[in-house]
């Protein structure tokens, strides 16, 4: 088997297949895996659920990002206006300690490329051609080595070249919309909760950090994030505090500060005989709901179970049939995630009069709803 692309989803999928006994082979662009620094925090930072943290673990690469530095949130806050009036989700309620971990990007791919002992990595390297055919794939690299495989899996993100290079197309549009991102310290602690607040400019959130700062994603029209990028660091953090309605005090420092494109992408097919798609190559979502790369573990998870399961029914693991399996399984939840990240999104930003109070009241109701609400909270901790 063939894995283009060690991001966290490619790299799971290549230990998790390696485990199953699968030789596989890793092409990465990047030379080096993105260092984790314990001096300095990543910017760009993922909300782990727990399945995703039981799969990590299941690969033996959680207890690494735990002792490094994982901060277990317990609660999430969502408002409109006013935090007083926020929906609040509790791990307790759930019967649960935590609802998810916040985890530095760098650190899980490190986590997980530290474990790839019986997986052969080529870094530094990509694809120049792939030819399918009867019985598998034929790829010549850039540099020149040629390698077959059984089962190629595109694990290589947004712009997947494997996806293209196969002719399957990607339906989606752009947000318009720009993500800032930084990490800030409050004057009120933020007590493991994430804070996120529906502004009509777009979500902006709050994720706790082990060090007791928060990592901010705030999603914003090009002219808003320009205004928001160029403010120099006691601007922004006012801006920002104003922004959180003091939700946490004030914001009382910053780091630099960076921003990404948003924007949602679905592949019309996730397969193809010797190709299957996952993580970020087959979807793209808004980080609104922090489920990205969560939808992408749980695809490398479930094709994984599935080619295992086949091979042990004795079933030919590699056809078409068998990767259809997997399509299908991964489509209806990535859809159903898809779909729901965008009516959040959509609802809270129309200029329909009253919408926003109507969705205000809707919240305070939610927060009564103990059944819906724990609903809400179990979607959010698996994929
Ligand atoms: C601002 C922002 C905040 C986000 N916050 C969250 C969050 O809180 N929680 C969450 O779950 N998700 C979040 N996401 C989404 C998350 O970043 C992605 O879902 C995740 O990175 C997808 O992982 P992946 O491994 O599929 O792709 P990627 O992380 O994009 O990895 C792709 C890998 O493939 C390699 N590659 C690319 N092209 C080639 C090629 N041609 N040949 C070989 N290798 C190649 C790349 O170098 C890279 O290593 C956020 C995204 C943004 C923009």
């Amino acid at each position: 088997m063939v894995v283009v692309g060690g991001g966290p989803v490619g790299a799971a999928a290549a230990l998790a297949l390696a485990r199953e006994g699968f030789r596989v082979a890793l092409v990465e662009r990047q030379a080096a895996a993105p260092a984790f620094d314990p001096a300095d925090y990543d910017l760009r930072m993922y909300a782990i659920s727990a399945q995703s943290q039981q799969f990590l673990q299941q690969l033996g690469a959680w207890a690494g990002i735990a002792a490094a530095r994982a901060c277990a949130y317990r609660g999430m806050r969502v408002w409109q206006r006013g935090p007083e009036h926020a929906l609040c989700f509790d791990a307790a309620e759930a019967g649960r300690a935590e609802l998810g971990w916040i985890v530095e990007h760098s650190l899980i791919v490190q986590a997980l490329r530290e474990r790839l002992d019986g997986v052969d990595l080529i870094a530094g390297a990509t694809v120049a051609t792939v030819r399918f055919e009867a019985g598998g794939a034929a790829l010549h690299l850039a540099d020149g080595r040629r390698l077959q495989a059984r089962l190629v899996l595109a694990a290589d993100g947004a712009d997947s070249q494997l996806r293209q290079m196969a002719g399957i197309e990607s339906a989606g549009w752009s947000y318009a919309h720009r993500a800032i991102v930084c990490h800030v310290s409050t004057a009120r602690p933020h007590q493991h909760i994430a804070w996120q607040r529906f502004l009509r400019s777009g979500p902006l959130a709050f994720l706790p950090l082990a060090d007791g700062r928060s990592s901010i994603v705030w999603s914003a029209e090009p002219p808003l994030a320009a205004e928001l990028l160029a403010l120099d660091d006691a601007a922004f953090c006012a801006r920002l505090a104003e922004a959180a309605e003091h939700a946490l005090g004030e914001v009382v420092g910053t780091t630099r500060r960076i921003a990404f494109p948003l924007r949602l992408a679905h592949a019309r097919d996730y397969v193809r005989a010797g190709l299957a798609l996952v993580g970020d190559a087959a979807h793209v979502i808004h980080p609104m709901a922090g489920q990205g790369v969560n939808l992408g573990l749980a695809d490398a998870q479930c094709l994984v179970c599935t080619l295992a399961a086949a091979r042990t029914a004795g079933r030919d693991c590699w056809s078409l049939r068998t990767l259809q399996r997997y399509a299908r399984e991964r489509k209806a939840a990535n859809l159903e995630m898809q779909a729901l990240t965008e009516a959040l999104y959509r609802g809270f930003r129309l200029p329909l009069p009253g919408l926003r109070a109507a969705l205000g009241l809707g919240m305070e109701a939610l927060n009564r709803a103990a059944p819906l609400k724990s609903w809400l909270a179990g979607r959010a901790s698996r994929s």
